[in-house]
């Protein structure tokens, strides 16, 4: 089976709209989301409808911006900008994309592999994996080979061999038989590992490779809209660095 796993729009409108044309012109059977459509962004009620239309319920998931901004999560960890957009996008949801919300889980597993959006360990705790130890100490948390996750915004390989050390990959990987692997597909909407470039994954179960793909989008649209609603800011500079 042929998936195409995409996370973190942060209802950046330009963004997802351009790797929609992308994935448009590729082969696959079937499209996952992880979490984050809303938070940041100009467009979260657009994004959401778009979600909504393109991926099956089951196979979408929530992320802590898409609780905070319907109130199911604290927000009182977020940094002034991100609390500024998320309050911001919950006056502007609608009541039927408020239920769309509230609907959605936080991890799952499908057809032998794992999807959270933060952390396998607790995925409700919003836990990142940012270096090997929080790698390391969620491969115990899955039961699974493959486990997919977004949240940091920074795609990575991470692999963990028989003799269970830790290797990292970038880019397209031939998955190997006997390794477990954590893979963070990046983010639609706003990419933090210096590349400004919108991030998802295409992953082959038969022929076992992960591709991380990159697509430019309308980043001066995207900014622009943000400078519009009077949001911070930082969450139009940041797009055109990647950061
Ligand atoms: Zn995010």
């Amino acid at each position: 089976m042929r998936y195409v796993i995409l996370s973190d729009v942060h209802g950046n409108l330009e963004a997802l709209q351009a790797v929609i044309d992308e994935i448009k012109r590729l082969r696959y059977e079937k499209l996952v989301f992880l979490g984050d459509i809303v938070g940041y962004g100009a467009n979260p009620n657009e994004v959401i409808e778009i979600i909504r239309s393109l991926v099956d319920r089951p196979l979408t998931l929530a992320g802590n911006h898409d609780y905070a901004a319907i109130g199911l999560t604290d927000i009182s960890y977020f940094n002034s900008s991100a609390m500024e957009a998320i309050l911001w996008t919950g006056e502007c949801l609608t009541e039927k994309n408020i239920g769309y919300l509230r609907g959605l889980k936080v991890d799952l597993t499908y057809e032998g592999l794992t999807f959270a959006h933060s952390s396998p360990k607790e995925p409700d705790k919003w836990h990142y994996i940012m270096d090997i130890s929080d790698a390391i100490e969620n491969f115990d948390f899955f039961d699974t080979r493959i486990c997919f996750v977004g949240h940091s915004h920074i795609p990575i390989i991470i692999e963990k061999d028989s003799t269970g050390d830790i290797n990292i990959y970038n880019g397209e990987k031939r998955l190997n038989s006997e390794c477990r692997y954590i893979i963070n597909i990046g983010s639609v909407g706003q990419p933090r590992d210096r590349d400004p470039r919108s991030s998802f994954a295409v992953y082959d179960s038969e022929t076992e490779t992960i591709e991380i793909k990159r697509v430019s989008y309308d980043i001066a649209e995207a900014q622009e809209k943000i400078l519009e609603k009077g949001l911070p800011f930082q969450l139009a500079y940041r797009l055109a660095y990647g950061r």
